[in-house]
């Protein structure tokens, strides 16, 4: 598969990306993230890179040194958040208090926080697009959760421009990697020869999610691309029944669907 051509297609199809954006890449330090930042840049979109020190020991310390590098290489901005300085302690302390608080175990709460952070900065940065490396093996992931979790309308959202349209004051989430799998992708970053770390994050495991990609590590990416391309037939009607009015967190303003958004929910108790 050639990937750049398939990003530039499911850029124009779902008009993620105007030449005039400023276009804010969540760098994760991942083989995905640097590969949509490489190729946007490549592409001539006016891309920053924003990486949250998270905080995960050795983890974290060489993934902030080889970000900044390949910046550096490539001529692209980057700031990296400290969340240390955002929210006072590193994210390893802030999961076992919720864990122990409010029984959140999992990926969720780093889900929770990395979205709100990015969500901050890339309005800080004055983003008008905040891209993410989600490839097609999380979104098919994403279809079946739902599905075994017997909730499918929590992928009413789900697109390569989440939401499916752009609220005012905000930075919309794209996702150009919506429709590339993740084994394209490791090839691309590999045949560049990238120099990152290629492995999973340590704190994912035990998890439902790893359980799910275990499971469909037996699936072509072929039938990985029906789930997704099938249930994005259905989203269209999802919406079209359960309308969900996007609403502005009270306590700190970032978007919401109830009066609280999800982060001051869980943070109030660390
Ligand atoms: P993950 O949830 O780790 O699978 O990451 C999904 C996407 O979120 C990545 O492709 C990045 O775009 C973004 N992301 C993950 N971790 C970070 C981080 N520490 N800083 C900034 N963005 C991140
Ligand atoms: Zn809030």
């Amino acid at each position: 598969m050639d990937i750049e051509k398939e990003i530039a297609k499911t850029i124009k199809k779902y008009r993620l990306l105007k030449k005039s954006d400023k276009v804010v890449v969540a760098l994760s330090g991942g083989k995905d993230s640097t590969s949509v930042l490489y190729i946007l840049k490549k592409m001539g979109y006016d891309v920053h890179g924003l990486l949250i020190d998270l905080y995960l020991g050795k983890w974290s310390n060489i993934h902030n040194e080889k970000m900044t590098a390949f910046c550096e290489v490539n001529d692209i901005p980057l700031t990296i958040v400290d969340l240390k300085k955002e929210l006072g302690q590193g994210i390893c302390f802030i999961k076992a208090v919720l864990k122990k608080q409010k029984n959140l175990t999992g990926c969720t709460v780093c889900g929770i926080i990395k979205r709100w952070i990015l969500n901050k900065w890339a309005k800080k940065l004055g983003a008008d697009k905040l891209v993410t490396g989600h490839n097609l093996d999380d979104e098919a992931q994403n279809v079946l959760m739902n599905f075994l979790k017997g909730n499918i309308l929590l992928g009413v959202n789900s697109s390569p421009a989440t939401g499916g349209k752009e609220v005012v004051g905000f930075a919309q989430r794209v996702k150009p990697l919506f429709f590339v799998p993740e084994s394209e992708i490791r090839k691309y970053a590999k045949s560049k020869k990238f120099d990152i770390l290629y492995d999973k994050c340590p704190c994912a495991f035990g998890t439902y999610r790893v359980e799910i990609r275990e499971w469909m590590s037996g699936i072509s990416d072929l039938e990985k691309k029906k789930i997704v391309e099938n249930f994005q037939k259905l989203v269209p009607r999802l919406r079209k029944e359960n309308v969900m009015e996007l609403k502005v967190c009270k306590k700190c303003g970032e978007p919401s669907r109830s009066e609280l958004c999800n982060f001051c929910k869980i943070v109030s108790c660390v």
